[in-house]
């Protein structure tokens, strides 16, 4: 009995299998109905299983996995609603260009347009926003498709693609030779920072279009680097480094292209940025897209002659902006080309070029007006009190630097302005959509994907609401996760309409921004055994970060903010 139960193999272990082989290493999810034995499987062939509450949590962080390892990011769902849930996570992946796999059950192959449990037509429900979609319909085809949607979310730019598994597939069995046979055709994923990939998508370097941006940039008056989270994806940080210390120039990070060249180097134009912008004549810009983060690249912004050179993987994306010089190709590559290219003939800005000493001098009276407000001690705290406490606690740690999740209207804007990145891949925030609720599952990828670092996440207690729950996880998991939550009592803080301007048999309903007053997140934490800390002022806050960071456990930090701090909608108010 025992043998032949073991010379057979059903859907479920070859899925897991053909992952495994197909270099997956971590999983996140909710299991149920079909998939629960799917993951057991997975955990049985080396593969790390995260069990979330929420999908869309479970989402967020498979997305995250991907873009800090440059592994696909995994996750998986039950059919239908959890197959839509999963969907927050699939899209951010795919808007924020990182690569991930979604794997959802489905209903019986049979049963379909008959009402199942759960059914839905699932490749049609993702396919708006996936790279590939596809099904398997029969358990020999599992192996090759699993090749597939692994191998193409990290080909070219990197995206979301979707396994569907259907229940009845996942209960086919095969003889095991046969299931042997059909995983070797199963190709491990190759990360795009590989070196001497052959296939992987990175297209070869043109040398004429470096020559041209070389060029480009060494005939300008007010050259500028723009560095964003494509460039921290590939691991362009030693390239980027190099050419901005040989040249001299500039450079301007995106949030998430923060610590890719520490905010501290003396050529940073972080604090100068409307400066930078507006007046940059020839602009290097590396996996970054002139989208709404940067002001489209257009006037009043930037200056009307200003020339962009565009380096990024997607060449739909050099054809869309229509760049001065655009490089197709993987930014690792081309800033090592780019390297190269400038040593041969070497030029440099100098301390005391103007433009150099221009952006300088403007970044330090900046930095000088921001000091102020700063060191000013306000307790009920405004949210600057509080982000320099944090800054400096984040800063005394050293290297490893710990990775921070950020979001929230005025957390997230005030946090990105003071806390300091030094390393690269060490900023997660809400990305390319602004999404809200990515926080906790962040989190939680981060910890696994990078074990030596603390995870710190400065979260509005709106972000924070989203995905509440999850600290059960971070505790289950025992990851070394400490959560700040800056408490305002709402989306934006306080009530702050004019009473007389609402009306009607609901006027007194609480403010659609507000939430219960004085809400006890720490006593979440505390609920599944982690360790909460209210806190108010500068030294109840110190004691806590001290505590929580040392002691590398999982934390939450409810601290209390004046509910009319901030402004409403944080610096997107003209949106509002
Ligand atoms: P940010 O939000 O930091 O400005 P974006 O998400 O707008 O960054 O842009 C990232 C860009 O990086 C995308 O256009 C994407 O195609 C590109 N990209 C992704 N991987 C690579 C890579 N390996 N090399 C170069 N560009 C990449
Ligand atoms: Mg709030």
């Amino acid at each position: 009995m025992a043998d032949a139960r073991e010379s057979l193999v059903d859907g479920n272990l070859l899925a897991a299998r053909a992952f495994a082989r197909a270099g997956v290493d971590h999983m996140f999810g909710v299991v149920g109905i079909p998939v629960t034995s799917f993951a057991n499987c997975s955990v049985s062939e080396g593969i790390r299983f995260i069990a979330f509450h929420n999908e869309q949590s479970a989402g967020y962080a498979a997305s995250a996995y991907g873009y800090l390892t440059g592994k696909p990011g995994v996750l998986l769902t039950v059919s239908g609603p959890g197959c839509v849930h999963g969907l927050a996570g699939l899209s951010n992946a795919m808007i924020n260009t990182w690569p991930m796999v979604l794997v959802s059950g489905s209903s019986d192959q049979a049963d379909a347009g008959k009402g199942d449990f759960q059914e839905l037509d699932q490749l049609a429900a993702v396919k708006p926003f996936a790279k590939c979609a596809v099904k398997a319909t029969d358990i020999r085809k599992i192996p090759e498709l699993v090749s597939t949607v692994v191998n193409s979310c990290v080909a070219g730019r990197p995206g979301g693609c979707y396994l569907d598994l259907p229940t009845d597939v996942l209960h086919q069995t095969l003889p095991y030779g046969e299931a042997a046979d059909l995983l070797e055709a199963v190709q491990p994923f190759v990360p795009a920072w590989a070196d001497g990939d052959p296939s992987g998508g990175r297209t070869a370097v043109s040398e004429d279009k470096i020559e041209a941006a070389v060029a480009a940039l060494r005939g300008a008056q007010r050259p500028l680097v723009v560095f964003g989270k494509g460039a921290a994806y590939a691991r362009a940080e030693k390239g980027l480094r190099d050419f901005v210390e040989i040249t001299g120039i500039p450079f301007l990070p995106t949030p998430m292209g923060k610590g890719l060249i520490p905010d501290t180097h003396p050529l940073a134009a972080t604090a100068a940025r409307s400066l930078a912008i507006g007046q940059a004549d020839v602009v290097l810009v590396v996996g970054a897209r002139l989208n709404w983060l940067l002001h489209f690249g257009e006037p009043p912004r930037w200056s009307p002659e200003v020339k962009f050179i565009l380096v990024d993987v997607s060449e739909e994306e050099i054809e869309l902006r229509r760049p001065h010089v655009g490089i197709v190709g993987d930014a690792r590559l081309v800033m090592e080309a780019m390297v190269r290219e400038v040593k041969d003939d070497p030029f440099c800005l100098g301390r005391s070029h103007p433009w150099v000493e221009k952006v300088r001098a403007k970044a330090e009276d900046n930095v000088k007006k921001m000091s102020a407000g700063l060191e000013r001690v306000v307790v009920p705290f405004n949210f600057l009190t509080p982000m320099r406490i944090i800054r400096d606690a984040i800063l005394s740690l050293g290297s490893p630097s710990p990775i921070l999740v950020s979001e929230g209207a005025n957390t997230m804007d005030v946090g990105r302005a003071v806390l300091v990145q030094t390393e690269p891949r060490t900023r997660l925030d809400a990305g390319t959509w602004g999404t809200m609720g990515v926080g906790l599952g962040y989190c939680i990828a981060a910890a696994v994907a990078e074990p030596k670092r603390l995870v710190v996440a400065v979260e509005g207690d709106s972000g924070f609401g989203f995905s509440g729950m999850e600290v059960e996880t971070v505790v289950r998991y025992q990851l070394p996760v400490v959560v700040i939550v800056f408490n305002n009592g709402g989306v934006y803080g306080g009530d702050r309409r004019n009473p007389e301007d609402i009306k009607g048999p609901y006027k007194d309903d609480p403010a659609p921004t507000s939430f219960v007053p004085g809400a006890a997140y720490h006593t979440l934490m505390e609920a599944f055994g982690g360790k909460g800390y209210l806190v108010g002022t500068p030294e109840e806050l110190q004691f806590a970060l001290n505590e929580s960071f040392s002691a590398r456990r999982p934390a939450l930090i409810n601290v209390t903010i004046d509910p009319y701090a901030g402004a409403e909608s944080g610096r997107m108010q003209h949106k509002n």
